[in-house]
C-alpha cells in the first residue's frame, strides 16, 4: 500500500498553499450553495443532491427545494410526496426520503439545526464519510478530509498510485492520504478545490494538464502516464431487464396508477403506470396481465402499445413496454402496491413519478388528443 515520505508530503502541501488554493479562488463556478458564510443545511442539500448527479442537473432542483423547504423544520413537516415530487426526475429517490428522516430528527433531537460535530453528523440517515466531512468541513469548518470518486482520482495521478481504487484497502490508505494533507486553518477551501479540480480539470477523460495548477508536483504528469491512474478492475456488464406497464382506462377515460410500496425499494412512495419484469417465456402482453392480477388482483384486457422506453439505473436497466389495458374483471386492491388512484392526464402533476414513468406521460401527452377507452377498446361498450 503506497505511503508517500514526509518531505513528499510537505512539497505536495506547498503546492495546495501556493498553487490549488489560488486557482480555486480564480476559477470556482459561481454555484448557488456557494455563499458565505455557508449555511449547514445548504451545505446538506447540495451535497446530497450532487451524489451521482451532475451539477447543472442539480442547480434547478436545489432552487425549488429550497424555496419550498427553506429549513429542515419545514422539511420535517412536509408530506413525503411534496418531497418526492420535488425529487422528481433527479433519481435515487431514497435519497430525498432520508434526507427527511434526518430533518426530522434535526428537529427532535437538534433543535432544528445541524450539529456541528461529525458524530452526531454521522449518526444521521444518509450522511456517509464523505458528506459529514463535507457539512464538518465547509460549513463548521472542522478539518475532515472528502475522500470520493473524484478526489481518488486526483491524488491517484498526483501520486501515480497504482492500486486498484475500487478496494476498500486503497480507499483507506487514500483517505489517510486525505487527512493528511489537509490544513487544519482551511479544511473547506482545500476540499473544495480538490473538487473543483477534479470537476474541471483533472477529468476522468482528457485531463488538462497544460492548465493544472498542480502539474509541477503530479507525478502522473512528469511520467507522461496520466492515463494509466487510476487502476480500477472492469466494470461488470449491468443486468438488463424487460418490464411491461399498463396505461389502464376505464369508461370515464381515466387511467389508473399505483404507488410503489416500501418492498420496492429504490422507488418506494412514487407513482407509477403498474406492470413488472417480464418472466422467462412471456409475452409483454402476458407480463402486463400476470403483473396486475398480483399486485391489484384485476383481470386485464391489454391493447395497443403506447410507448418503449430505456432507463439506466446504477445496478441495472431496463426497457419498459407500455401498453393501453382495460379492466375486465375486479376493482384495484393493494396487493403489491401502497394506493392507487384514477387520474386525468393533467392530475398526473400532483403524483411524484421516476424518471421511465414520465417518459409514459410524455408519450401520451404527445397523443393528438387525450386517450379516450373506446380509441383503444372500440367493442369495451
Ligand atoms: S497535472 Fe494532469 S493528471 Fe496531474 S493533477 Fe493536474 S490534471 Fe490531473
Amino acid at each position: 500500500m503506497f505511503a508517500p515520505s514526509p518531505s513528499a508530503l510537505r512539497s505536495f502541501r506547498t503546492a495546495i498553499r501556493r498553487s490549488l488554493l489560488p486557482w480555486f479562488a480564480a476559477h470556482a463556478r459561481d454555484l448557488p450553495w456557494r455563499i458565505e458564510p455557508r449555511p449547514p443545511y445548504h451545505v446538506w442539500v447540495s451535497e446530497i443532491m450532487l451524489q451521482q448527479t451532475r451539477v447543472d442537473t442539480v442547480i434547478p432542483y436545489f432552487h425549488r427545494f429550497l424555496a419550498r423547504f427553506p429549513t429542515p423544520a419545514a422539511l420535517a413537516e412536509a408530506p413525503l410526496q411534496d418531497v418526492l415530487k420535488l425529487w422528481e426526475g433527479l433519481g435515487y429517490y431514497s435519497r430525498a426520503r432520508q434526507l427527511q428522516k434526518a430533518a426530522r430528527i434535526l428537529v427532535e433531537k437538534h433543535g432544528g439545526e445541524l450539529p456541528a460535530d461529525p458524530v452526531r453528523l454521522a449518526a444521521l440517515p444518509g450522511l456517509g464519510p464523505y458528506t459529514t466531512a463535507a457539512i464538518a468541513s465547509l460549513a463548521f469548518g472542522l478539518p475532515l478530509a472528502v475522500l470520493d470518486g473524484n478526489v481518488m482520482r486526483v491524488l491517484a495521478r498526483l501520486f501515480a498510485v497504482l492500486d486498484d481504487i475500487s478496494l476498500p484497502a486503497t480507499r483507506n490508505a487514500f483517505q489517510r492520504l486525505a487527512d493528511a494533507l489537509l490544513p487544519a486553518d482551511m479544511p473547506g477551501a482545500v476540499n473544495e478545490a480538490w473538487m473543483e479540480l477534479g470537476a474541471l480539470i483533472c477529468t476522468p477523460r482528457a485531463p488538462q494538464c497544460g492548465v493544472c495548477p498542480m502539474h509541477r508536483v503530479c507525478r502522473a504528469f512528469k511520467q507522461n502516464a496520466v492515463d494509466a491512474y487510476p487502476k480500477k478492475k472492469k466494470k461488470e456488464k449491468v443486468p438488463h431487464k424487460i418490464v411491461g406497464a399498463a396505461v389502464i382506462l376505464n369508461p370515464k377515460n381515466q387511467i389508473l396508477i399505483a404507488q410503489r410500496c416500501a418492498e420496492k425499494g429504490m422507488l418506494a412512495g412514487l407513482w407509477e403506470f403498474p406492470g413488472g419484469k417480464q418472466e422467462e417465456g412471456e409475452t409483454i402482453e402476458e407480463c402486463i396481465a400476470r403483473e396486475l392480477k398480483e399486485e391489484m388482483g384485476v383481470d386485464l384486457e391489454v391493447g395497443p402499445h403506447l410507448v418503449s422506453v430505456h432507463h439506466a439505473y446504477s445496478h441495472f436497466t431496463i426497457t419498459l413496454h407500455t401498453h393501453f389495458a382495460r379492466i375486465l374483471r375486479g376493482r384495484p386492491q393493494h396487493l403489491e402496491c401502497a394506493d392507487h388512484a384514477w387520474v386525468t392526464p393533467d392530475q398526473f402533476a400532483l403524483y411524484p413519478f421516476s424518471k421511465a414513468d414520465l417518459d409514459i406521460i410524455r408519450a401520451l401527452r404527445a397523443l393528438p388528443s387525450p386517450p379516450r377507452l373506446k380509441d383503444y377498446f372500440p367493442l369495451s361498450g
